[in-house]
């Protein structure tokens, strides 16, 4: 029996060491492993979440980074700036001067600050890099302190090889973007002239997946995203004492409104960009969700098909705007009528969709009694969809297929969150999202949750991806 269990621990083992994608060999040398692993302990134990103060921590770790690399001190800068109020953040700002440049700049963007998370709740400390079974732990270890590391790890490595750019490269890393974005407000506003640029790129999106048979499934080019707006849903009543219940009641009409938006659901419609994407996707499913999408792509107005495809785990949010509560406040007392009902209904409308547009279908969805309001705090940008620009899509494919082999699928992406992308693309700054690192699909979703991780293998193999981006896009190869 002992022996038998060992061979079949064996042979299992052996199998899954045959289709794991984790256990390859990474082509960045093993002393730029070790110096990546070294600033990404740095800034991974640096728990710069809102309030804490710590971000312009993570700022100051990245400058001297660069300016250890051979970087001229002035072109490394950090900005200190105030995200939610009280919230002592800060920009690191850095520009790569080309010599001669040849052509507009390219930037790179993204955020050092991360989302909250509690010892107590995770396995380990979040904010201690723990490498266990190939994988890396910790807070921001996919989102995205591992894009962060991989960016500075590359240009400060092409510096050492000698690349000269032939445009001008800039970095800018924001404090806040988990939070009010006001970073990237910042960005596109008060400092735009630093981050004029002709086109940029973002490791917040991307990423490519493998599902759990060790099969890649394809990277996504982030070229879209909903536009985010939140409304609160408001009834109001006179109230009175509960021993004499009135015929209305500003709860049961709120609790009918939110049935209503249960019930209801936005025309179906497609955008270049998912067109491209459910073209892609429909050649990898057989069954009844392929069938769907084959028919809903010949036909947008299938609405059927459209909603086949929305109740599929993998691809909801896509095929429309959406709507959902989210947060309930309601009455004073247990023993007093409700005076006042609220609700707080998210919204993640298709890109190009004007929030107005929305706020008047619900208003008349839900009735004249019901007060529909957008959330005055923030206010939704409405965002192009970008054209896929072929110098970029080249350069993805490029970089994703020296990594992962020529069969490597690239399918554009619409983002169903939200990025700090939109803010550039509002201005006519067309940011694609176009990250190198990759996990496995679902085990490995873990951004703002528990445990987040990501392969080892796979924050190498980012450091690689920026740098053939780089190459590709910023010079001569
Ligand atoms: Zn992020």
């Amino acid at each position: 029996m002992r022996r038998l269990a060992f061979l079949l621990a064996l042979s299992s083992s052996t199998a899954l060491a045959a289709t794991d994608p984790t256990t390859g060999a990474t082509q960045l040398e093993r002393a730029w492993q070790e110096k990546t692993r070294a600033l990404f302990k740095e800034v991974i134990e640096i728990p710069s979440v809102v309030n804490r103060q710590e971000v312009p921590k993570v700022a100051e770790a990245i400058a001297a980074k660069l300016r250890s690399a051979g970087f001229p001190a002035n072109d490394v800068r950090i900005i200190p700036y105030e995200g939610l109020p009280g919230d002592k953040t800060a920009a690191l700002y850095f520009r790569w001067r080309a010599e001669r440049p040849a052509k507009k700049p390219m930037l790179i963007i993204g955020h050092l600050d991360v989302v909250e998370a509690k010892p107590e709740d995770w396995q380990h400390d979040p904010f201690q890099l723990r490498e266990e079974g190939r994988y890396f732990y910790g807070r921001g270890a996919w989102d995205m302190k591992s894009g962060i590391v991989a960016t500075v790890m590359a240009v400060s490595k092409l510096r050492q090889e000698g690349f000269r750019p032939d445009r001008d490269i800039i970095l800018f890393f924001n404090g806040d973007e988990e939070t009010m974005q006001n970073g990237a407000l910042l960005g596109t506003t008060r400092w735009r002239n630093l981050l004029d640029a002709e086109f940029g790129l973002n490791p917040d999106g991307g990423h490519g997946y493998y599902d759990r048979n060790g099969r890649l499934l394809g990277f996504g080019l982030g070229a879209a995203e909903k536009v985010y707006q939140t409304y609160f849903f408001t009834t109001r009543n006179p109230g009175g004492h509960s021993g004499r219940p009135r015929a209305d009641n500003a709860i049961y009409e709120l609790a009918d409104a939110l049935k209503k938006v249960q019930a209801f659901s936005f025309e179906p419609q497609l955008n270049p960009t998912t067109r491209a994407y459910f073209a892609e996707r429909q050649r990898e499913e057989s069954g009844a969700l392929g069938d769907a999408m084959r028919r809903w792509l010949a036909n947008e107005k299938d609405r059927e098909a459209a909603d086949l495809i929305e109740a599929s785990p993998t691809e909801i949010g896509l095929t429309r705007t959406r709507c959902v509560a989210t947060m309930l406040k309601a009455g004073h007392a247990d023993n007093a009528l409700p005076q006042s009902a609220t609700a707080t209904v998210n919204c993640r409308m298709m890109p190009g969709t004007n929030p107005p547009d929305v706020q008047a279908a619900l208003q008349s969805l839900v009735g004249s009694n019901v007060e529909v309001a957008p959330d005055p705090s923030f206010t939704g940008r409405p965002t192009p969809v970008l054209p896929i620009r072929k110098d970029v899509a080249k350069a993805y494919t490029e970089a994703v297929r020296k990594i992962h082999g020529s069969q490597a699928r690239i399918t554009p992406k619409m983002d169903t969150g939200t990025s700090d992308s939109s803010f550039f693309r509002a201005i006519g700054v067309p940011v694609y999202d176009v990250d190198g690192v990759w996990g496995i699909t679902p085990d490995d979703e873990r951004e703002h949750g528990l445990d987040e991780r990501v392969p080892v293998k796979a924050l190498y193999d980012d450091v690689v991806h920026w740098e053939m981006m780089i190459r590709n896009l910023a010079g001569k190869r």
